[in-house]
């Protein structure tokens, strides 16, 4: 029987991170791809490095199922956006609802990508962090999109893709608990201390859930997961 491989989108971020342990923990070899598509910050891109260093030393089981990373450029993705990810522009919430740090169709662009890799190298699953709780709502992480884009990379590469997204439905301090029950306190302690969320970019306040300014979007995000997550063990 053919080893069960996965293909993980590994931003550096904490959702992603958490995917790549829940992934290590199923598959027999797992592989990660990353975006460069020109944020204006490459704080995350260096977080997923110090993730990859460290994590296989969480379990001898992860450190023997690693099994290579892929790095793609799609710098015109960032051109095109005019976003606040990719330009020196304040977050704000759009007419749309939408946060301005929205890229428009970026999940189905490395979806696609992620794909046309997994292709190559005999991969059937791709796994990625994209979640439907998320407070932003954007509408590539939702799971009518997946579910919709899996059908589509299955039928335009004429092989059965799978999009495993193991945090869908789940909030953020679902989130904390999941990564506490796969690699226990190291997993966390790897999260807080070398993953990266915050939009500002900031790595100069430590705080109890990690690193950043603790009042973009994504620094509320966290810190209200990881408190909530606190008073649910304590
Ligand atoms: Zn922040």
């Amino acid at each position: 029987m053919a080893s069960k491989k996965a293909l993980v989108l590994l931003s550096g971020g904490q959702d992603s991170t958490i995917c790549l342990g829940w992934a290590l923990e199923r598959f027999d070899s797992v592989e990660t791809i990353a975006f460069d598509y020109g944020q204006r910050h490459h704080i995350e891109l260096e977080a997923r490095l110090e993730v990859l260093k460290r994590i296989g030393a969480i379990k001898p089981e992860w450190s023997r199922r690693l099994s290579g990373d892929h790095s793609l450029v799609l710098t015109e993705l960032g051109r095109i956006s005019k976003t606040s990810l990719t330009r020196e522009a304040e977050i704000v919430i759009s007419e749309s609802g939408l946060p301005s740090t929205f890229v428009p169709g970026r999940n189905l662009i490395f979806l696609t990508y992620a794909a046309a890799v997994a292709y190559r190298r005999g991969i059937a699953t791709l796994v990625g962090g994209m979640c439907e709780t998320d407070y932003s709502g954007y509408p590539d992480c939702r799971n009518d999109t997946l579910d919709s884009l899996e059908r589509t990379l299955s039928l335009g590469m004429d092989q059965t893709f799978e999009i495993q997204t193991p945090l869908m439905f789940i909030d953020k301090a679902a989130t904390w608990k999941l990564a506490q029950e796969l690699g226990g306190d190291a997993l966390v302690a790897l999260i807080i201390e070398h993953t990266h969320t915050c939009y500002i970019g900031d790595r100069t306040k430590r705080n109890s859930w990690g690193y950043g300014c603790g009042e973009c979007p994504a620094c509320e995000l966290r810190a209200k997961g990881f408190d909530q997550w606190q008073a649910d063990v304590n």
